[in-house]
C-alpha cells in the first residue's frame, strides 16, 4: 500500500519517497502527498524528482484498481506524455522527491472546503460532486429554486467567520448508527479500517458542518477566500446544480 500522507497533513508540498514499482497506469512510491482522484476532488499534478536532478512531470494522480475494479491501497502518479526515457532510469528502492503542484492543490483545498459550506447552506442531500482548479459544483437532490445571490452572501459570511476546521475520526459502527452523517448520495465515505475520517467546521457546541470525508481542506474557512456562486442550474426536475466560481 501507499502510506497517504495528505490525509493526516494536507499542506505537505513534498516527500521523499522510495520508488517501489511502474503499474501500467502510473508509478507506485511506497508514500506520498499527491491526493489521488476521489470523493469528487480532481487528483494533483506535480513532478518526481530522481535523485540525478532529473524530473518527471506527473500529469494526474489515480487509486489502482483490483481486477474487479475496485480501489486498492496503491496510489499512481500518472506520468504526463513523453516521460518514458525517465521512468526506465527509475529501479526499485531509488528515493525521490514527491512534489505536488501546490498552487493548483491549494485551490482545490480551497473549493472543497467551500462546498462543505455549501452543505451547511444548502441541507438538501448532495447526488453529484466535482472540485476542480477552475470551479466546483455540487448537485442537491431537491425541487426547490435557490438563490445565486444569497448563497454567495452565505458563503461570505461564513468565509469571513473564520470558522476553524477539524479532522477526527468514528467507528463504522457509529456511521452506521448515525446514516444521516453521510450527506452525498453519489460518494459513499472510504470504510475498511474500521473508522471514517470525518471532518467538522466550527466546534462541537457550534458545528457549521459535520461529514465523513477523506479529500484535503483548509484548516480555516477564511482561507477560502473570495469565492462566489457562479451559477445555479435546474440539472432535472429533482436536482439543482450550484457552480462556484474564483470571484474576478
Ligand atoms: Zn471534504
Amino acid at each position: 500500500m501507499t502510506d497517504d500522507l495528505f490525509r493526516s497533513d494536507a499542506y505537505l508540498r513534498e516527500c521523499e519517497a522510495r520508488f517501489v514499482r511502474i503499474h501500467e497506469d502510473g508509478i507506485v512510491l511506497d508514500r506520498t502527498v499527491f491526493y489521488p482522484l476521489g470523493g469528487g476532488q480532481a487528483g494533483d499534478s506535480g513532478r518526481l524528482a530522481l535523485p540525478d536532478g532529473r524530473e518527471i512531470a506527473i500529469a494526474d494522480t489515480r487509486k489502482a484498481k483490483d481486477a474487479e475494479g475496485r480501489p486498492t491501497d496503491e496510489i499512481l502518479h500518472v506520468p504526463a506524455p513523453e516521460q518514458a526515457p525517465l521512468l526506465s532510469a527509475l529501479k526499485p528502492g531509488d528515493t525521490v522527491t514527491a512534489r505536488i503542484d501546490w498552487e493548483r492543490r491549494h485551490k482545490l483545498m480551497r473549493f472543497h472546503t467551500a462546498t462543505h459550506l455549501l452543505c451547511h447552506l444548502v441541507p438538501q442531500p448532495v447526488n453529484g460532486c466535482s472540485i476542480t482548479p477552475d470551479y466546483a459544483r455540487l448537485d442537491f437532490h431537491m425541487t426547490e429554486p435557490l438563490d445565486k445571490e444569497a448563497l454567495t452572501a452565505g458563503l461570505i459570511r461564513l468565509v469571513e467567520a473564520g470558522h476553524p476546521l477539524v479532522v477526527g475520526a468514528i467507528t463504522d459502527a457509529e456511521l452506521d448508527a448515525n446514516p444521516a452523517l453521510v450527506k452525498s448520495m453519489s460518494v459513499q465515505p472510504p470504510r475498511g479500517t474500521g473508522t471514517v475520517r470525518t471532518i467538522r467546521i466550527g466546534s462541537e457546541a457550534e458545528s457549521i458542518d459535520f461529514q465523513p470525508c477523506g479529500g484535503t481542506h483548509v484548516a480555516n474557512t477564511r482561507e477560502i477566500g473570495t469565492v462566489v456562486v457562479t451559477k445555479i442550474e435546474k440539472k432535472s426536475a429533482n436536482s439543482r446544480r450550484v457552480v462556484l466560481g474564483w470571484a474576478v
